[in-house]
Protein backbone atom coordinates (compact mmCIF):
# COMPACT_ATOMS: atom_id res chain seq x y z
CA UNK A 1 0.00 0.00 0.00
CA UNK A 2 1.20 3.07 -0.89
CA UNK A 3 2.57 5.67 1.76
CA UNK A 4 0.10 8.18 0.87
CA UNK A 5 -2.37 5.82 1.98
CA UNK A 6 -1.21 4.29 5.42
CA UNK A 7 1.20 4.88 8.54
CA UNK A 8 4.22 3.40 9.19
CA UNK A 9 6.97 3.86 11.75
CA UNK A 10 10.30 3.30 10.99
CA UNK A 11 12.89 2.43 13.61
CA UNK A 12 16.23 2.90 14.07
CA UNK A 13 19.07 4.20 16.74
CA UNK A 14 19.60 7.61 17.21
CA UNK A 15 23.72 7.37 16.17
CA UNK A 16 25.25 4.85 14.86
CA UNK A 17 29.01 5.41 14.58
CA UNK A 18 30.80 3.85 11.61
CA UNK A 19 34.27 3.57 11.05
CA UNK A 20 38.11 2.52 12.71
CA UNK A 21 38.40 3.90 15.80
CA UNK A 22 34.61 3.72 16.60
CA UNK A 23 34.88 2.05 19.98
CA UNK A 24 36.88 4.91 20.95
CA UNK A 25 33.85 7.19 21.07
CA UNK A 26 31.83 4.74 23.81
CA UNK A 27 32.91 6.45 26.88
CA UNK A 28 31.96 9.88 25.53
CA UNK A 29 28.36 8.52 24.49
CA UNK A 30 27.80 6.93 28.15
CA UNK A 31 29.27 9.72 30.19
CA UNK A 32 25.83 11.63 28.56
CA UNK A 33 23.90 9.49 29.93
CA UNK A 34 25.46 8.00 33.20
CA UNK A 35 27.96 7.43 35.65
CA UNK A 36 27.69 3.69 36.19
CA UNK A 37 27.45 1.69 33.14
CA UNK A 38 27.11 -2.35 32.90
CA UNK A 39 28.78 -3.90 30.14
CA UNK A 40 27.52 -7.26 29.13
CA UNK A 41 29.79 -9.76 26.68
CA UNK A 42 30.32 -13.49 26.09
CA UNK A 43 33.80 -14.55 27.71
CA UNK A 44 35.24 -14.95 24.27
CA UNK A 45 34.53 -11.28 22.73
CA UNK A 46 35.34 -9.65 26.45
CA UNK A 47 38.92 -11.42 26.32
CA UNK A 48 39.15 -9.76 22.49
CA UNK A 49 37.94 -6.71 22.90
CA UNK A 50 36.68 -5.87 26.83
CA UNK A 51 39.67 -3.43 27.58
CA UNK A 52 39.51 -1.12 24.98
CA UNK A 53 35.48 -0.96 26.31
CA UNK A 54 36.77 -0.19 29.34
CA UNK A 55 39.17 2.07 29.25
CA UNK A 56 37.36 3.98 27.25
CA UNK A 57 34.43 4.39 29.80
CA UNK A 58 37.03 5.09 32.20
CA UNK A 59 38.74 7.87 30.19
CA UNK A 60 35.23 9.41 30.46
CA UNK A 61 35.20 9.12 34.16
CA UNK A 62 32.61 6.11 33.80
CA UNK A 63 32.65 3.12 35.94
CA UNK A 64 31.89 -0.13 34.93
CA UNK A 65 30.80 -3.65 36.04
CA UNK A 66 30.86 -6.72 33.51
CA UNK A 67 28.77 -9.84 32.98
CA UNK A 68 30.68 -11.86 30.76
CA UNK A 69 28.85 -15.32 30.81
CA UNK A 70 26.80 -14.15 27.77
CA UNK A 71 26.10 -17.52 26.10
CA UNK A 72 25.69 -17.51 22.18
CA UNK A 73 22.07 -18.03 21.69
CA UNK A 74 21.55 -15.82 25.47
CA UNK A 75 19.26 -17.77 28.02
CA UNK A 76 16.46 -16.47 30.14
CA UNK A 77 19.17 -17.03 33.08
CA UNK A 78 21.84 -14.79 31.56
CA UNK A 79 19.50 -11.87 31.09
CA UNK A 80 18.21 -12.51 34.87
CA UNK A 81 22.04 -12.68 36.26
CA UNK A 82 23.14 -9.74 34.46
CA UNK A 83 19.95 -7.64 35.58
CA UNK A 84 20.81 -8.74 39.41
CA UNK A 85 24.59 -7.11 38.66
CA UNK A 86 22.61 -3.95 37.42
CA UNK A 87 20.43 -3.60 40.53
CA UNK A 88 23.69 -4.71 43.11
CA UNK A 89 25.91 -2.04 41.45
CA UNK A 90 22.99 0.63 40.44
CA UNK A 91 24.21 1.24 37.00
CA UNK A 92 22.11 3.90 34.69
CA UNK A 93 24.01 2.94 31.06
CA UNK A 94 23.88 -0.52 29.26
CA UNK A 95 26.90 -1.31 27.22
CA UNK A 96 26.84 -4.55 25.33
CA UNK A 97 30.09 -5.83 23.44
CA UNK A 98 29.43 -8.52 20.54
CA UNK A 99 27.43 -9.29 18.42
CA UNK A 100 23.67 -10.34 18.80
CA UNK A 101 24.08 -12.83 21.76
CA UNK A 102 25.27 -9.69 23.82
CA UNK A 103 23.03 -7.14 22.42
CA UNK A 104 19.92 -8.98 23.16
CA UNK A 105 21.20 -10.09 26.43
CA UNK A 106 21.70 -6.44 27.28
CA UNK A 107 18.11 -5.35 25.44
CA UNK A 108 16.77 -8.13 28.23
CA UNK A 109 18.29 -6.33 31.33
CA UNK A 110 16.98 -2.96 29.97
CA UNK A 111 13.25 -4.20 29.87
CA UNK A 112 13.82 -5.66 33.86
CA UNK A 113 15.31 -2.38 34.51
CA UNK A 114 11.85 -0.58 33.35
CA UNK A 115 9.19 -2.55 33.63
CA UNK A 116 7.23 -5.06 36.23
CA UNK A 117 7.40 -8.51 35.50
CA UNK A 118 9.99 -11.86 34.14
CA UNK A 119 11.28 -11.91 31.43
CA UNK A 120 9.19 -14.67 29.71
CA UNK A 121 6.36 -11.72 30.20
CA UNK A 122 7.23 -10.03 27.10
CA UNK A 123 7.39 -12.64 24.87
CA UNK A 124 5.45 -12.42 21.53
CA UNK A 125 3.07 -15.23 22.60
CA UNK A 126 2.16 -13.87 26.01
CA UNK A 127 2.34 -9.75 25.74
CA UNK A 128 2.11 -9.29 21.77
CA UNK A 129 4.08 -7.55 19.50
CA UNK A 130 4.47 -3.53 21.01
CA UNK A 131 4.44 -5.61 24.53
CA UNK A 132 7.07 -3.72 26.31
CA UNK A 133 5.71 -0.92 27.95
CA UNK A 134 8.72 1.31 29.08
CA UNK A 135 11.51 1.86 26.80
CA UNK A 136 14.91 0.53 28.40
CA UNK A 137 17.54 2.35 29.50
CA UNK A 138 20.12 4.14 27.40
CA UNK A 139 21.55 1.48 25.59
CA UNK A 140 24.61 1.39 23.73
CA UNK A 141 25.50 -1.27 21.42
CA UNK A 142 29.08 -1.62 20.27
CA UNK A 143 28.86 -4.65 17.68
CA UNK A 144 31.19 -7.00 16.57
CA UNK A 145 29.93 -9.34 14.56
CA UNK A 146 28.32 -8.67 10.86
CA UNK A 147 26.04 -10.12 11.49
CA UNK A 148 22.16 -10.01 13.19
CA UNK A 149 21.68 -5.73 13.14
CA UNK A 150 20.20 -6.54 16.28
CA UNK A 151 21.81 -2.59 17.30
CA UNK A 152 18.87 -1.40 15.12
CA UNK A 153 16.03 -3.70 15.39
CA UNK A 154 13.35 -3.57 17.95
CA UNK A 155 13.44 -7.85 18.65
CA UNK A 156 15.44 -9.40 21.61
CA UNK A 157 15.51 -13.63 20.78
CA UNK A 158 16.14 -15.77 23.75
CA UNK A 159 16.30 -19.49 24.48
CA UNK A 160 14.48 -20.92 26.64
CA UNK A 161 15.71 -23.92 28.42
CA UNK A 162 12.90 -25.25 30.17
CA UNK A 163 11.10 -25.78 27.11
CA UNK A 164 14.04 -25.75 24.31
CA UNK A 165 12.30 -22.82 22.36
CA UNK A 166 13.69 -19.69 21.43
CA UNK A 167 10.79 -17.12 21.99
CA UNK A 168 10.91 -13.02 21.00
CA UNK A 169 9.94 -9.75 22.02
CA UNK A 170 9.26 -7.31 19.42
CA UNK A 171 8.69 -3.83 20.52
CA UNK A 172 9.81 0.06 19.75
CA UNK A 173 11.51 0.62 23.31
CA UNK A 174 14.04 -1.64 22.87
CA UNK A 175 15.69 -0.10 19.97
CA UNK A 176 19.27 0.85 21.06
CA UNK A 177 20.10 4.48 21.35
CA UNK A 178 23.71 4.52 19.78
CA UNK A 179 25.49 1.87 17.46
CA UNK A 180 29.04 1.63 17.33
CA UNK A 181 30.24 -0.38 13.93
CA UNK A 182 34.06 -0.45 14.42
CA UNK A 183 35.64 -3.33 11.24
CA UNK A 184 38.97 -3.22 13.15
CA UNK A 185 36.80 -5.28 16.12
CA UNK A 186 35.60 -7.65 13.57
CA UNK A 187 38.88 -8.68 12.30
CA UNK A 188 39.19 -11.18 15.43
CA UNK A 189 35.78 -12.75 14.25
CA UNK A 190 37.02 -16.53 13.11
CA UNK A 191 36.39 -17.03 9.25
CA UNK A 192 33.34 -19.68 10.68
CA UNK A 193 31.34 -16.83 12.33
CA UNK A 194 32.12 -14.49 9.17
CA UNK A 195 30.19 -16.97 6.93
CA UNK A 196 28.01 -17.58 9.76
CA UNK A 197 26.88 -14.27 10.58
CA UNK A 198 26.92 -12.85 7.03
CA UNK A 199 24.86 -15.00 5.74
CA UNK A 200 22.17 -14.08 8.51
CA UNK A 201 22.91 -10.77 6.92
CA UNK A 202 21.76 -11.57 3.41
CA UNK A 203 18.72 -13.56 4.80
CA UNK A 204 17.72 -10.26 6.78
CA UNK A 205 18.18 -8.53 3.47
CA UNK A 206 16.27 -11.63 1.29
CA UNK A 207 13.59 -11.91 3.60
CA UNK A 208 12.69 -8.51 4.07
CA UNK A 209 12.53 -7.25 0.35
CA UNK A 210 10.38 -10.57 -0.76
CA UNK A 211 7.92 -10.03 2.89
CA UNK A 212 4.57 -9.40 2.37
CA UNK A 213 5.06 -6.21 4.39
CA UNK A 214 7.78 -4.94 2.36
CA UNK A 215 7.68 -1.30 1.42
CA UNK A 216 9.83 1.16 -0.44
CA UNK A 217 12.11 2.55 2.81
CA UNK A 218 12.96 -1.04 4.03
CA UNK A 219 13.54 -2.16 0.17
CA UNK A 220 15.91 0.80 -0.22
CA UNK A 221 17.78 -0.78 2.45
CA UNK A 222 17.47 -4.52 1.78
CA UNK A 223 18.65 -3.85 -1.67
CA UNK A 224 21.62 -1.49 -0.48
CA UNK A 225 22.77 -4.55 1.51
CA UNK A 226 22.21 -7.32 0.01
CA UNK A 227 25.06 -5.59 -2.67
CA UNK A 228 27.44 -4.67 0.18
CA UNK A 229 27.05 -8.05 1.29
CA UNK A 230 27.28 -9.63 -2.20
CA UNK A 231 30.74 -7.82 -3.06
CA UNK A 232 32.51 -7.59 0.87
CA UNK A 233 31.51 -11.41 2.29
CA UNK A 234 33.15 -13.23 0.42
CA UNK A 235 36.64 -11.03 0.66
CA UNK A 236 35.59 -10.71 4.25
CA UNK A 237 35.50 -13.94 4.71
CA UNK A 238 38.82 -15.16 2.47
CA UNK A 239 41.34 -12.53 4.54
CA UNK A 240 39.89 -11.43 7.15
CA UNK A 241 41.81 -8.72 7.82
CA UNK A 242 40.52 -6.72 4.63
CA UNK A 243 39.25 -3.66 6.76
CA UNK A 244 37.35 -2.36 4.21
CA UNK A 245 35.09 -5.52 3.59
CA UNK A 246 34.82 -5.83 7.53
CA UNK A 247 33.43 -2.05 7.58
CA UNK A 248 31.54 -2.72 3.79
CA UNK A 249 29.73 -5.81 6.03
CA UNK A 250 29.44 -3.78 9.14
CA UNK A 251 27.21 -1.29 7.43
CA UNK A 252 25.53 -3.97 5.16
CA UNK A 253 24.39 -6.04 8.04
CA UNK A 254 23.10 -2.73 9.79
CA UNK A 255 21.12 -1.81 6.70
CA UNK A 256 19.76 -5.48 6.68
CA UNK A 257 18.51 -4.95 10.43
CA UNK A 258 17.04 -1.84 9.53
CA UNK A 259 15.50 -3.38 6.22
CA UNK A 260 13.66 -6.65 8.31
CA UNK A 261 13.09 -4.73 11.22
CA UNK A 262 11.05 -2.03 9.67
CA UNK A 263 9.36 -4.77 7.07
CA UNK A 264 10.01 -8.38 8.75
CA UNK A 265 11.40 -11.53 8.37
CA UNK A 266 9.46 -14.70 6.81
CA UNK A 267 9.64 -18.42 6.34
CA UNK A 268 13.13 -19.03 6.49
CA UNK A 269 14.20 -17.52 10.24
CA UNK A 270 10.38 -19.48 11.07
CA UNK A 271 12.30 -22.02 9.98
CA UNK A 272 15.92 -21.49 11.43
CA UNK A 273 14.70 -20.62 15.01
CA UNK A 274 13.73 -23.99 16.01
CA UNK A 275 16.94 -25.36 14.55
CA UNK A 276 18.80 -23.36 17.01
CA UNK A 277 17.18 -23.96 20.02
CA UNK A 278 16.51 -28.13 19.48
CA UNK A 279 19.53 -28.89 17.92
CA UNK A 280 21.79 -26.04 18.81
CA UNK A 281 23.10 -25.35 14.88
CA UNK A 282 24.64 -21.92 14.94
CA UNK A 283 21.81 -19.00 13.56
CA UNK A 284 23.57 -18.30 10.37
CA UNK A 285 24.43 -21.38 9.63
CA UNK A 286 20.88 -22.85 10.26
CA UNK A 287 19.57 -19.99 7.78
CA UNK A 288 22.62 -20.55 5.48
CA UNK A 289 20.85 -24.74 5.01
CA UNK A 290 17.15 -23.17 4.14
CA UNK A 291 17.98 -19.95 2.56
CA UNK A 292 18.27 -21.62 -1.03
CA UNK A 293 15.07 -23.61 -0.62
CA UNK A 294 12.83 -21.41 0.20
CA UNK A 295 14.24 -19.42 -2.41
CA UNK A 296 13.34 -21.92 -4.86
CA UNK A 297 10.08 -22.38 -3.53
CA UNK A 298 9.10 -18.74 -3.47
CA UNK A 299 10.36 -16.97 -6.83
CA UNK A 300 7.33 -17.86 -8.23
CA UNK A 301 5.21 -15.62 -5.60
CA UNK A 302 7.76 -12.81 -6.01
CA UNK A 303 9.25 -13.04 -9.16
CA UNK A 304 10.42 -9.25 -9.99
CA UNK A 305 11.66 -9.34 -6.03
CA UNK A 306 13.22 -12.44 -6.43
CA UNK A 307 14.70 -11.31 -10.54
CA UNK A 308 16.60 -8.32 -8.22
CA UNK A 309 18.04 -10.25 -5.72
CA UNK A 310 19.38 -13.01 -8.73
CA UNK A 311 21.03 -9.74 -10.42
CA UNK A 312 22.59 -8.74 -7.31
CA UNK A 313 24.34 -11.78 -6.97
CA UNK A 314 25.35 -11.98 -10.08
CA UNK A 315 23.11 -15.25 -11.20
CA UNK A 316 21.29 -13.84 -13.54
CA UNK A 317 21.69 -10.71 -16.17
CA UNK A 318 19.38 -8.48 -17.95
CA UNK A 319 19.21 -10.77 -20.80
CA UNK A 320 17.19 -13.32 -18.66
CA UNK A 321 13.56 -12.23 -18.13
CA UNK A 322 11.84 -11.49 -14.99
CA UNK A 323 10.89 -15.25 -14.21
CA UNK A 324 14.19 -16.53 -15.53
CA UNK A 325 16.17 -14.05 -13.06
CA UNK A 326 13.85 -15.27 -10.69
CA UNK A 327 14.27 -18.95 -11.02
CA UNK A 328 18.13 -17.92 -10.29
CA UNK A 329 18.40 -16.55 -7.14
CA UNK A 330 18.32 -19.84 -5.60
CA UNK A 331 21.23 -20.28 -7.64
CA UNK A 332 22.67 -17.37 -6.46
CA UNK A 333 22.46 -18.08 -3.15
CA UNK A 334 23.81 -21.85 -3.42
CA UNK A 335 27.02 -20.14 -5.27
CA UNK A 336 27.75 -18.06 -2.19
CA UNK A 337 27.36 -20.66 0.10
CA UNK A 338 29.42 -22.85 -1.65
CA UNK A 339 31.91 -20.05 -2.07
CA UNK A 340 32.67 -19.86 1.81
CA UNK A 341 32.25 -23.73 2.30
CA UNK A 342 29.49 -23.48 4.78
CA UNK A 343 28.18 -27.11 4.55
CA UNK A 344 31.98 -27.90 5.36
CA UNK A 345 31.29 -26.29 8.85
CA UNK A 346 28.12 -28.78 9.74
CA UNK A 347 31.15 -31.36 10.12
CA UNK A 348 32.40 -29.03 13.15
CA UNK A 349 29.21 -29.42 15.00
CA UNK A 350 29.56 -33.07 15.98
CA UNK A 351 27.06 -35.70 14.77
CA UNK A 352 24.78 -35.20 12.52
CA UNK A 353 21.32 -36.14 14.96
CA UNK A 354 19.93 -39.25 14.33
CA UNK A 355 16.72 -40.01 12.41
CA UNK A 356 14.95 -41.38 15.73
CA UNK A 357 16.51 -37.72 17.60
CA UNK A 358 15.28 -35.50 15.00
CA UNK A 359 12.11 -38.20 14.05
CA UNK A 360 11.10 -36.82 17.81
CA UNK A 361 11.63 -33.22 17.47
CA UNK A 362 10.31 -32.56 14.07
CA UNK A 363 6.93 -32.34 14.80
CA UNK A 364 7.86 -29.78 17.68
CA UNK A 365 9.86 -27.57 15.61
CA UNK A 366 7.33 -27.43 12.56
CA UNK A 367 4.98 -26.42 15.21
CA UNK A 368 7.27 -23.69 16.42
CA UNK A 369 8.14 -22.58 13.29
CA UNK A 370 4.17 -21.91 12.72
CA UNK A 371 3.62 -20.27 15.99
CA UNK A 372 6.81 -17.57 15.32
CA UNK A 373 4.17 -15.87 12.88
CA UNK A 374 7.50 -15.54 10.33
CA UNK A 375 5.96 -18.01 7.68
CA UNK A 376 2.90 -16.14 6.93
CA UNK A 377 5.22 -13.25 6.06
CA UNK A 378 6.07 -15.47 2.97
CA UNK A 379 5.34 -14.79 -0.74
CA UNK A 380 4.40 -18.11 -0.93
CA UNK A 381 2.88 -19.82 2.17
P1 LIG B 1 26.97 -14.20 18.68
O1 LIG B 1 26.78 -12.88 19.30
O2 LIG B 1 26.24 -15.37 19.27
O3 LIG B 1 28.51 -14.53 18.58
C1 LIG B 1 28.91 -15.78 18.04
C2 LIG B 1 30.26 -16.19 18.63
O4 LIG B 1 31.27 -15.36 18.09
C3 LIG B 1 30.34 -16.05 20.15
O5 LIG B 1 31.08 -17.12 20.64
C4 LIG B 1 31.08 -14.74 20.34
O6 LIG B 1 31.81 -14.72 21.55
C5 LIG B 1 32.01 -14.75 19.15
N1 LIG B 1 32.36 -13.41 18.66
C6 LIG B 1 31.51 -12.40 18.39
N2 LIG B 1 32.18 -11.37 17.85
C7 LIG B 1 33.48 -11.73 17.79
C8 LIG B 1 34.67 -11.09 17.32
N3 LIG B 1 34.64 -9.87 16.76
N4 LIG B 1 35.83 -11.74 17.45
C9 LIG B 1 35.87 -12.99 17.98
N5 LIG B 1 34.79 -13.66 18.41
C10 LIG B 1 33.61 -13.04 18.31
O7 LIG B 1 26.60 -14.15 17.11
P2 LIG B 1 25.49 -13.38 16.33
O8 LIG B 1 25.23 -14.18 15.12
O9 LIG B 1 25.84 -11.95 16.16
O10 LIG B 1 24.20 -13.43 17.29
C11 LIG B 1 23.36 -14.56 17.31
C12 LIG B 1 22.17 -14.30 18.23
O11 LIG B 1 21.44 -13.15 17.78
C13 LIG B 1 21.19 -15.45 18.22
O12 LIG B 1 20.67 -15.65 19.53
C14 LIG B 1 20.09 -14.97 17.29
O13 LIG B 1 18.84 -15.61 17.54
C15 LIG B 1 20.05 -13.51 17.64
N6 LIG B 1 19.47 -12.61 16.64
C16 LIG B 1 18.89 -11.48 17.10
C17 LIG B 1 18.33 -10.58 16.22
C18 LIG B 1 17.68 -9.33 16.75
O14 LIG B 1 17.21 -8.50 15.97
N7 LIG B 1 17.60 -9.16 18.04
C19 LIG B 1 18.37 -10.82 14.84
C20 LIG B 1 18.98 -11.98 14.40
C21 LIG B 1 19.54 -12.87 15.30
Amino acid sequence: TPLSRETRTVVSPSSVVVGAGAVEQVGEYAARHGTTALLVATEQIFEFHGDKVIDALDTAGVESVSYTDVRPDPTVENIESAYELWKRHDCDVLVTLGGGSSIDTGKGVGILASNDGEIRDFGVDRAGYEGVPEPTPPLIAVNTTAGTGSEATRSVVVSDESTSTKFLIVSENVVPDIAIEDPELTVSLPRSHTAFTGIDALTHAIEAYVSVNAYDIPDSSAEEAMERIARSLPVAWANGDDLDARADMLVGQLQAGQAFTNSSVALVHGLARPLGAQLHVPHGLANALILPYVAEFSAMAAPEKYATVARILGAADESDTTREAADKAAEGILRLCDDLDLTGYLDDFGEVPSRERYLSVVDEMTQDAIDSGSPANNPRK
